[in-house]
């Protein structure tokens, strides 16, 4: 295609609020536009790297047997009703009405919708097992959309949903689509880990995500140093850490601590290392229904609360913060939080290295009184389960080696469903003994336009983008550096003219601007490898340059046909 011809606005500058170089390049090259917070146009060369990504994903998804469907994006509220998510998936979920007063929701994901589509037609295991999936556009109304695709509120995602005769099988597909997620990610070359992840909103039990790892990433994923244990923060584990320094000694008392509230008010106070205090963490849990109610988080002082973890751990669909003067009307001081002489309606969970635990020091429920020489006797009934973060030095699970933190940006996510949708929706099939079960199912997404924000992170400069032979718009850039220097054209235009006979899909850049501005709209736009027709043309040599600066080289006229056919 002729540059001249194309809809390609580039810009000299970006709009303020784009601070990631993804947002950025792909604004100033002319991919995409903004049209309102977490809304954005496609223009042609965005399109056309929005469809070469969106093929990868097709390509090896059709390869591994999954089928290709496509959903309405708007779905009756009554399915989601009936799934018990209507009102479990909280503000993201775009609720509306039509013009009969029938409720709506605009796809955010669509367990619900596929459900419903098998129910209606697969009735024995014979028909089993299935993988169907979709390439559309969702919408979240996301709290803080930000950084261009990376974060939208309509983006489009591959989702996709597998149905089983049991749960064996369901591994089996979920362990395929692993290795199928590994190929796609590899094709669109993302330097990427898998790592364990929760399983949020969705439900099931095991979870994994495709973490592309960039410093820009919104998630912390903890990764071993020594073996390839990886997870997101939200789901990580790590051996029970073993304390050297001993245990203040001393028995079961209340101390008057004069405003000492914080951990590190206290150990100073004491003397004592925050391990073996009780920190108490107080918040609002949210639940179906508009029911709420006070939890009380109790760790070791040495520890952080880790929020997503805390809400399994009370299967609440939100934490939120409570201000002291809320504390208050529950006779709670905030400051000197602690487990002891609580009321009945106030929920109390305890971090998993607090069973057993002795010689703490913890709040009094009293202002200005801490007790020391605390041994918990936690009762059976407890809420006793892990509920703090993994700290960078923590040591590995599996191997013992020690742990660190690291960013990424979920480009994926797979779920071993079960029965979490197919039971409520009573979506069910016979089975070879004549029994009436429900489908066992898995479900795997992909973020396909978050994937072209993913893929400028990690391959990009200070110019601009740098596509890889399977994402980029044009397999290749033929550039006149004069376009009045008749014989320089004839000679681009001809070359052109050939590698479209090739099939070589060339984007001609026929501009008559200066050979500097173009070659900064090339670098901008990233297209991998460049031929470069300039004074040399006249003696029979162009250049032939690639956009990561690896390669360049002068080829004769007459070979640049082939030089090109051996690098696209
Ligand atoms: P996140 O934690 O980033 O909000 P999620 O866990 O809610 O994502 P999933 O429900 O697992 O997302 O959706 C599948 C995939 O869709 C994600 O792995 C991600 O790549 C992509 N995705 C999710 N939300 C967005 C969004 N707001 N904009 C663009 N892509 C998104
Ligand atoms: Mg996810």
């Amino acid at each position: 295609m002729k540059f001249s011809n194309l809809l390609i606005p580039t810009l000299k500058e970006a709009p303020n609020d784009a601070t990631l170089p993804s947002h950025i390049y792909l604004i100033r090259g002319g991919f995409i536009q903004g049209v309102g917070s977490g809304l954005y146009n496609f223009l042609p060369l965005g399109k056309m790297v929005l469809d070469r990504v969106r093929n990868v994903v097709k390509e090896e998804l059709d390869n591994a047997g999954a089928q290709e469907v496509s959903l309405g994006f708007v779905t009756p509220a009554s399915l989601w009703v009936e799934s018990g998510r209507f009102e479990k998936y909280g503000k993201e979920l775009l609720r509306f009405k039509d013009r009969k007063d029938n409720d709506f929701v605009l796809g955010p994901t669509h367990e619900e919708m596929m459900v419903s589509l098998i129910k209606q037609t697969v009735k024995s295991y014979k028909q089993l097992p299935l993988n169907l999936y979709q390439i559309n556009l969702k919408f979240r109304d996301e709290i803080r959309p930000r950084f261009g695709l990376m974060r939208g509120r309509e983006f489009l995602m591959k989702d996709g949903y597998s149905f089983h005769n049991n749960e064996e099988d369901m591994k089996r597909e979920f362990a395929l689509m692993e290795e199928t997620y590994k190929k796609i990610f590899t094709r669109l070359g993302l330097d990427f880990r898998v790592v364990e992840a929760d399983s949020g909103a969705i439900g099931g039990t095991g979870s994994k995500e495709f973490m592309v790892l960039a410093d820009s990433g919104e998630d912390t994923i903890v990764v071993c140093r020594s073996c390839d244990y990886g997870a997101n923060i939200e789901a990580a584990k790590s051996m029970p850490y073993v304390q050297q320094e001993e245990a203040p000694q001393g028995s079961f008392a209340k101390f008057n601590t004069p405003d000492v509230k914080t951990i590190d008010e206290l150990s100073s106070f004491f003397k004592v290392n925050p391990y073996y205090m009780v920190k108490t963490v107080a918040k609002k849990a949210l639940y179906d229904g508009g029911k709420e109610e006070v939890v009380l988080f109790f760790l070791r002082g040495s520890d952080e609360l880790q929020e997503i973890k805390a809400v399994n751990s009370v299967n609440a669909n939100d934490l939120v913060d409570i201000s002291s003067d809320e504390l208050e009307q529950f006779g709670l001081e905030a400051g000197f939080l602690g487990p002891y002489n609580l009321s009945n309606n106030i929920k109390t969970v305890f971090d998993n290295s607090l069973k057993g635990a002795m010689n703490l020091i913890c709040g009094a429920n009293e202002k200005d009184y801490h007790y020391v020489g605390v041994d918990l006797k936690l009762d059976k009934d407890t809420i006793i389960d892990d509920i703090v973060s993994v700290k960078e030095g923590d040591k590995c699970i599996h191997c013992g080696g020690s742990l660190c933190y690291t960013k990424g940006i979920e480009v994926g996510h797979i779920f071993q469903l079960g029965t979490r949708y197919s039971q409520p929706l009573k979506a069910e099939f016979l089975d070879e003994n004549g029994k009436i079960k429900p489908f066992v199912m898995g479900t795997y997404g992909i973020g396909v336009s978050r994937l072209l924000a993913a893929i400028i992170e990690q391959h990009h400069d200070e110019k601009g983008c740098i596509w890889n032979k399977e994402s980029s718009p044009f397999d290749i850039c033929v550039i006149v550096s004069n376009v009045k220097d008749e014989k320089q054209s004839e000679i681009a235009l001809q070359i052109y003219n050939e590698l479209k006979a090739k099939n070589i899909n060339t984007l001609f850049d026929d501009r008559n601007e200066r050979f500097g501005f173009k070659m900064k709209d090339y670098e901008l736009i990233g297209v991998p490898n460049a031929v470069i027709v300039g004074k040399k043309a006249e003696e029979g040599i162009v250049e032939l340059i690639s956009r990561d600066g690896q390669a360049a080289r002068e080829v004769n006229i007459s070979n640049i046909i082939e030089a090109v056919t051996n690098i696209v």
